[in-house]
């Protein structure tokens, strides 16, 4: 081999090797990486040399016995196609090795099969330090347990898949009782401390298969393998064990209690949001009826208590606009192909509550949704988005800003016009700026919408076509309406790298949208391996963890100073 091209081999792998149309070893050097024990006598100087001769196929399933991996390794290697795998494999030392195998196969000028060509690399470092963040982006950082976001994701598979089984799941909610005076009177290490403590101890009443993860504050969620009656005695345990925990801190001791909500997951959960309301409401239920108790959702013992509680949010939602607690985060949704194509940002709206918690719309538009409170919100994100765009323009950073609208607002002349005099009349670009909605939306609103649509057009501002493919789906809206972005249904892309029917969707979404001359934009991308998939599906933007995180418009612009929205809490 020539000098330069070793050394830049050497760069590249740890190893390399040359299979005949046999697909048997003729050349293999640092390859033994994945085995744990080495294949010949460990004396010798060159172990690559047993290789030699051997099967590749035979070879690996040593190495990995029958696993997805060695399936997906030896389609690949049948078919004549490149292999791009990574493995796992014990280490002597009893740790995992990853080692990454790509090979590509080789043909005559014939065309003819003659074999391939491979090499190896070890990337353990690299996938620990991908495990490391995954973990990080899925767990609590105080307690350790599961955060929100994994919580919800597991429901989401849950709610899914409930029709399916006959195993019966429960969602158990849980918001301690003044929590509040353990911070108020020892402050706040000691009310973290305490939170550690009662973990443990609801820790020790979910089996490994369930889920106990921190939903935010004091809040903390349970996904049980139980129907509601066995939920609701281990709830009942749980509250008996916060209660006799005695906190003691700097010689001064702490009771605190918990309240606990408990819904059924049934085939008839609509959705994540759905149960974890229904939850919530069983849980504020309890607290309502004097705290310290469990409380199972029931359509008609809830009714009262629900009002009740649509009430006390109402009043929340009026003072976070009293006080200026709504607050804009960006998500970078990033270009899957062209790393210089335009930046784009998702607007997203968060409700910073006074107990810390960030509320996201699912937990309040409902509510504003009833109190008729959905415009007033989102003029003022619209309005700020075109604020935050004057001030991206006046930095240099030219990007685009996707901003939602609800049902509400598109049901709604008025905010239509509303919306288009806000744009119009900002000296921030038009060009800059693209309205997501989803099919439901629009239905009912359909000609003024699709004016509405056609008159922003003309200014140069896009639109996308949200969560496609998760409801009642109608392609005649893609035929009908000037969509420039198809946003894809987050459902479509949890684990999609291993499942055909979810590739085979969005493979056929993504063709059609490319005829069609739309962009398609896949959510909830969480790792590599899915951003990898989807690329190689055509689609041509990704947005999700995997890609980057939500950040707060204040971590993009120090100056913008969000406008009030005091004038809409009288
Ligand atoms: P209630 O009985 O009505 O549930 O009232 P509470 O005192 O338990 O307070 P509430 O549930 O309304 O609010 C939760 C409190 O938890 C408010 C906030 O100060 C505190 N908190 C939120 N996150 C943290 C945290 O990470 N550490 C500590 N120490 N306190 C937190
Ligand atoms: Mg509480």
């Amino acid at each position: 081999m020539n000098k330069n091209y070793r050394a830049f081999a050497d760069l590249m792998a740890d190893g390399f090797f040359e299979l005949d149309s046999d697909l048997c070893y003729i050349y293999s050097e640092g390859v033994e990486a994945y085995f744990s024990t080495p294949l010949s006598d460990p004396h010798s100087q060159s172990p690559g040399q047993s290789l030699l001769g051997r099967n590749r196929i035979e070879v690996m399933e040593s190495v990995l016995g029958s696993s997805q991996q060695l399936a997906q390794h030896n389609r690949s290697l049948l078919a004549h196609l490149p292999v791009d795998v990574i493995i796992e494999t014990a280490a002597e030392n009893g740790e995992y090795r990853h080692t990454c195998i790509t090979a590509k196969p080789q043909f005559n000028a014939d065309s003819v099969f003659t074999g391939y060509i491979g090499c190896t690399m070890d990337v353990t470092a690299r996938v620990l330090e991908a495990q490391q963040i995954a973990h990080q982006a899925s767990h609590d950082d105080l307690t350790g347990v599961v955060n929100r976001r994994e919580f919800e994701a597991r429901l989401s598979k849950i709610v899914d898949t409930q029709c399916q089984t006959s195993k019966p799941h429960t969602l158990c909610f849980i918001d301690l009782d003044k929590f509040k005076v353990v911070n108020d009177t020892a402050g706040h290490p000691a009310g973290d401390q305490l939170l550690r403590n009662l973990t443990s101890i609801m820790r020790s009443f979910v089996r490994g298969s369930e889920t106990l993860a921190r939903l935010g504050g004091d809040e903390f969620g349970i996904l049980l393998e139980a129907d509601c009656q066995q939920a609701s005695v281990v709830a009942e345990r749980i509250i008996d064990a916060i209660s006799q925990h005695i906190f003691t801190w700097e010689g001064k001791e702490f009771k605190v209690g918990a309240s606990i909500g408990v819904a059924a997951i049934t085939a008839r959960s609509k959705s994540v949001d759905d149960v974890l309301s229904q939850a919530d409401n069983a849980c504020y239920a309890a607290k309502d009826s004097g705290r310290n108790q469990s409380f199972v959702y029931g359509a008609e013992s809830i009714t009262y208590h629900q009002h009740r509680r649509a009430i006390a949010k109402k009043d929340l939602i009026k003072e976070a606009l009293q006080d200026e607690q709504f607050t804009l985060y960006l998500q970078p949704v990033l270009s899957n192909t062209d790393v210089c194509d335009i930046k784009m940002r998702e607007v997203l709206l968060r409700l910073k509550c006074k107990n810390g918690r960030l509320l996201s719309p699912a937990e309040f538009m409902p509510v504003a949704t009833q109190f008729e409170l959905m415009q007033s919100l989102d003029s003022w994100v619209v309005e700020n988005s075109m604020l935050a765009l004057q001030q991206f323009e006046a930095q240099g950073d030219h990007c685009k800003l996707s901003i939602n609208l609800s049902p509400a607002s598109l049901n709604d002349d008025n905010m239509l016009q509303n919306i288009v005099r806000i744009v119009t009349e900002s000296p921030a670009s038009s060009e800059s700026v693209c309205f997501e909605f989803t099919e439901a939306a629009v239905m009912r609103n359909l000609d003024a919408v699709t004016q509405f649509m056609s008159y922003l057009r003309a200014e140069g501002v896009e639109f996308a076509l949200d969560d496609f493919g998760g409801g009642l789906s109608s392609l005649s809206y893609i035929r009908d309406l000037p969509i420039d972005y198809i946003k894809l249904d987050a459902s479509f892309f949890y684990n999609i790298a291993n499942d055909k029917s979810n590739q085979i969707i969005v493979g056929s979404v993504s063709s059609m949208a490319q005829q069609l001359g739309i962009k398609t934009v896949a959510k909830s991308v969480e790792d590599v391996a899915t951003r990898h998939c989807i690329t190689q599906l055509g689609l041509d933007y990704a947005q999700g963890f995997g890609v980057a995180k939500p950040r707060e418009i204040i971590g993009y612009i120090e100056t913008v100073a969000l406008q009030p929205l005091r004038q809409l809490a009288s």
